[in-house]
């Protein structure tokens, strides 16, 4: 769990009409469904939300073995006694904050319905395990759940009934002009190096059917500039930053060194 941001605020490049859908939502009191696929600037927008707003935000990753408890909070012992600790989620609700549950698919459906209440008109979360006791949520707490519609499966996929509960925001990836401004400002490099990197991962998501599962994202662009920034060559910056981290299957890999080798003017 992670909480609030300081200072001039998380670098985020708006894309499209994201920004302003997510103020409209928040102002709102409506949840937001972030759909994109890994790497594309999910979390960054949910960061950079919470500090304009000025709320504290609550990550939560969530996984498989997550429970309603990981979310809203338990009993733990202390020396002899039992203290009740306050969720990702409780806190959210009772300070106003951005509670994010990052890869909601993950979850099981059984913890994640603890949210219908707060995703609703009524803004309310039951404690059961507090005999009951209901909070109805402070001015500023908004829910925000991400996925990547890539990884579902008929096995995960969220119900129906949550999913109405949210407005939807899809992000892709940046266009090339607004990727390689991000590429240079967070790896901070030149402009060149970033043109060069941006340029191979256009390429690598135009060849996402050569038997990619996922394609170069911002992230591993921003690494390999990083890289590069260190003084490697571009072709090893994308092999160690790219190429290794996407695939394991040879045919694979030479197709992706075939495309380093187009697209690196630099060498
Ligand atoms: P996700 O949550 O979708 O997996 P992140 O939010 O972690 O992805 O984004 C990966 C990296 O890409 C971020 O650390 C950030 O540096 C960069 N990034 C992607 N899109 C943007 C954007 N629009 N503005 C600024 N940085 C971005």
């Amino acid at each position: 769990m992670s909480t609030g941001t300081t200072g001039s605020g998380p670098y985020y490049l708006g894309i499209s009409t994201e920004v302003e859908v997510f103020e409209a939502a928040w102002r709102r009191g409506l949840p937001v469904m972030l759909k994109g696929p890994t790497g594309c600037g999910k979390t960054r927008l949910v960061e950079s939300m919470a500090h304009r707003f000025g709320v504290p935000l609550y990550t939560v990753s969530c996984h498989e073995d997550m429970t309603a408890a990981d979310l809203v909070g338990r009993f733990v012992l202390t020396g002899g006694d039992t203290e009740w600790v306050d969720g990702p989620l409780t806190r959210g609700v009772r300070e106003g904050g951005i509670c994010y549950l990052d890869e909601v698919v993950e979850a099981r459906q059984d913890a994640i319905v603890v949210v219908h209440s707060l995703a609703d008109h009524r803004r309310e979360l039951t404690l059961e395990r507090l005999g009951g006791q209901t909070l109805t949520a402070a001015d500023g707490f908004q829910l925000v759940v991400s996925y990547n519609p890539g990884y579902q499966s008929v096995l995960k996929d969220l119900k129906t009934s949550t999913r109405q509960r949210m407005v939807g925001i899809e992000l892709g990836f940046p266009p090339l002009d607004a990727e390689r401004t991000i590429v240079a400002r967070e790896a901070r490099v030149g402009d060149p190096a970033a043109d060069e990197l941006v340029r191979f991962g256009t390429a690598v998501r135009r060849a996402r059917d050569a038997g990619l599962r996922e394609v170069a994202s911002t992230r591993t662009l921003i690494a390999a500039a990083a890289l590069m920034g260190e003084g490697l060559a571009f072709r090893d910056a994308v092999i160690a930053a790219v190429a290794t981290p996407l695939t394991d299957d040879p045919e694979v890999r030479e197709g992706l060194l075939e495309l380093i080798d187009t697209y690196g003017v630099g060498g």
